[in-house]
């Protein structure tokens, strides 16, 4: 285990592997920060010598964000994070639209993030400050993966806003954004395009993914980040605040901008970066062990969306026959850290959008569990899952 990965815990091992939920704090993100929470304190709306120079940081902080996503960096609109930006490019962009005679169309996929489906059923529900709209759901295939044919039906004149996820959170599924930029501007000439590159950023060079795209947006946790921090870049797109107050981030997201978050998130971006693409090449190797070790240990295990392009640290299974709560308990008594990719604020479980979506039945999908590695994975992770996850399976089909 990294030595930066969580430690023992009462003396046992604890292996953590719910990295698409949130990963641990990148070192250089930790350094960064710590200024922040001493001398650096001032607000950065100031106008003296203090102000100026937590200024100052916000603004590096943004050049980083801007490289990171190949943007201008008065496209970097600072956030709490990927829900608030996800309400703010959906609800901010379309509350900003001149009047039209019928209701604007937005295209979302079906496995997109709690953070865009609520908000787009919201905006079509008339429950948003933006007018209502006609939502238009686009389905995917038995791997996660947009299907193409599909989308293009659903793209005409109408359409103002199209949103895809760079890469799926549960199963990992990468998104062809390029042909989705490519069907947009055929079909939907006037449509924004915006995207949810929460889990994408932590391996991937965003800028050449996101061409043609309006609306982008990240997280600090998933890449080795602080909690709380976030960004949307919104590249030449009026966007009608979701809060009003001081107009700070140029009218679009007023409120003191958390400066040590912002930090925090950019030392991890430049981190990433710098570990790219070896890091990356890295967690998925240990990945395929661990899925390859489960699809040879554990009889019957499905291995979802094999065959698709996925983000390298995903490793989401089935197993039938269990129950993912049952099997997750068993797995957290034995030190290993695990989740379903889905549940809401309380921790219960509910049949995930994302498999069912793919064409999994209601019980199927409640027997799905995902491993998520990141940077601070490795291969004793991995041997520690392997030697859990049979055993546990095996006792609860023998209970079954
Ligand atoms: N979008 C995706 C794809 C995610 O995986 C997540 C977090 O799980 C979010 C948005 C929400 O991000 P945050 O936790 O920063 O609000």
């Amino acid at each position: 285990m990294s030595p930066a990965g969580p430690g023992p815990v009462g003396g046992a091992r604890i292996t953590y592997l719910d990295n698409a939920a949130t990963a641990p704090l990148r070192p250089e993100a930790t350094d960064a920060m710590a200024p922040f929470s001493a001398g650096r304190f001032a607000n950065p709306s100031g106008a003296h010598r203090l102000a100026r120079d937590a200024r100052q940081a916000l603004e590096e902080a943004r050049d980083e964000v801007a490289a990171f996503t190949g943007s201008d960096p008065k496209a970097v609109v600072f956030t709490s994070g990927g829900t608030e930006s996800d309400n703010l490019a959906i609800i901010g962009s379309l509350a900003a639209l001149p009047a039209r005679a019928a209701p604007p169309v937005v295209v979302c996929s079906a496995i997109e993030h709690d953070a865009v489906l609520e908000t787009c059923r919201a905006a079509a529900a008339g429950r948003t400050a933006a007018p209502a709209v006609e939502l238009r759901l686009a389905p995917v295939d038995a791997l996660g993966v947009l299907d193409l044919d599909a989308l293009a039906g659903l793209l005409d004149e109408r359409v103002a806003l199209i949103s895809v996820m760079a890469a799926n959170n549960e199963v990992g599924a990468i998104q062809p954004l390029g042909a989705v930029a490519a069907l947009a501007r055929e079909l939907s000439p006037e449509a924004l395009l915006h995207t949810d590159a929460v889990q994408a950023a932590a391996f991937f060079d965003l800028a050449p993914l996101l061409e043609g795209y309006d609306l982008v947006t990240v997280s600090a946790h998933k890449l080795g980040g602080p909690k709380g921090a976030g960004a949307l870049v919104a590249r030449g797109v009026p966007l009608v605040p979701l809060a009003f107050g001081g107009g700070q981030e140029q009218e679009r997201r007023s409120g003191t901008q958390g400066v040590a978050g912002a930090v925090g998130m950019a030392a991890a971006m430049a981190a990433a970066r710098a570990s790219r693409p070896s890091e990356g090449s890295r967690v998925a190797r240990l990945r395929d062990t661990l899925r390859d070790g489960l699809l040879g240990a554990v009889p019957d295990t499905i291995a979802t969306s094999l065959g698709a392009p996925t983000l390298p640290g995903h490793c989401h299974v089935r197993f039938p026959g269990i129950e993912q709560e049952e099997l997750l308990v068993l797995l957290d008594d034995a030190g290993v850290c695990a989740s379903a990719g889905s549940a809401c604020a309380s921790g219960a479980l509910e049949a995930s959008h994302v498999l069912l979506a793919m064409g999994v039945d209601e019980r199927d999908a409640r027997t799905g569990v995902r491993f998520s590695l990141g940077w601070a994975s490795d291969e004793a992770d991995v041997a520690h899952a392997l030697a859990a996850v049979a055993p546990a399976v095996a006792r609860l089909r023998g209970a079954a």
